[in-house]
């Protein structure tokens, strides 16, 4: 099956539908489109499009599988807007205004644990704390690995594109098990298999944070474990001029052009 994998859309209509339409016209292993999009969490929060952002997921119906996000919590007010830091619960506490009932119960039945598909586990942050841990550094991946039970899980939450691979290796004749951080490729196709396990990150659509302000995502063959990286830019002065309509923090609109 060949599936859009996205995350961190965080209300970025514009991002979002970039990010649609280039993986439909794009060809992945000599074929355009895919059968499902696998969404891993923060659909909302920061951006000015939560509602529609929603719309148009919905709009997927049964080829979409989303799981919940810190962000996606922190509207429906299950998680306190105090963990945030002053921008971000701005952009909350607005988004909580503006959500429809439609929007709320879609946000409501986004599953808060982890999903599993195949050969994948599918979570926002992290297997081990589905919701919040930041899979930053190889350790925190290394420890990760224990708390799923397939050959791959797919992450979000740090909106920074990187596949952690965690194997058995020998060193001064002792067996370890060693992990380590490995920066996307964007112009190949990658195969998955091997002799090792994986924690993989597409990057952020809605709010790219790797100094890079493309929006990115992934496409991946199940069947084959084959994924490829992408990065496509999109009008971002767009979503910034609706930012600012809606008064939005000055630091959430600026960061777009940027990537941080
Ligand atoms: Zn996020």
């Amino acid at each position: 099956m060949r599936v859009l994998v996205l995350s961190d859309i965080h209300a970025n209509l514009t991002a979002l539908e970039t990010v649609l339409a280039h993986a439909e016209k794009t060809k992945f292993l000599g074929e355009t489109g895919f059968q499902q999009v696998w969404c891993l969490g923060d659909v909302v929060g920061y951006g000015p499009d939560p509602n529609e952002c929603v719309a148009r997921l919905r709009t997927l119906g049964d080829d979409l599988l989303c799981v919940a996000g810190n962000h996606d919590w922190a509207v429906l007010d299950k998680l306190p807007v105090d963990d945030f830091n002053p921008e971000a619960r701005r952009a909350v506490l607005w988004t909580r205004e503006q959500l429809t009932p439609a929007s709320r119960a879609f946000l409501e039945e986004l599953p808060d644990e982890p999903l599993v598909r195949g050969d994948f586990t599918i979570t926002h942050a992290s297997p081990r704390h589905p919701i919040w841990e930041y899979i930053i550094h190889p350790a925190t991946a290394r420890e990760n690995f224990a708390f799923f039970d397939t050959p791959y899980c797919l992450i979000g939450h740090t909106h920074v594109p990187v596949i952690f691979l965690c194997r058995q290796e020998t060193q001064s004749g002792e067996s370890k098990n060693v992990c380590r951080a490995l920066a996307p490729l964007y112009d190949k196709a990658l195969g998955l298999a091997g002799e090792h396990r994986l924690i993989l990150n597409p990057g952020s659509v809605g709010q790219p944070r790797d100094s890079d302000p493309r929006a990115a995502y992934a496409m991946l063959d199940t069947e084959q474990a084959i994924w490829h990286y992408r990065r496509v830019p999109y009008p971002y002065e767009l979503t910034q001029a609706r930012m600012r309509t809606a008064n939005l923090p000055y630091r959430l609109i600026a960061r777009l052009a940027y990537g941080w």
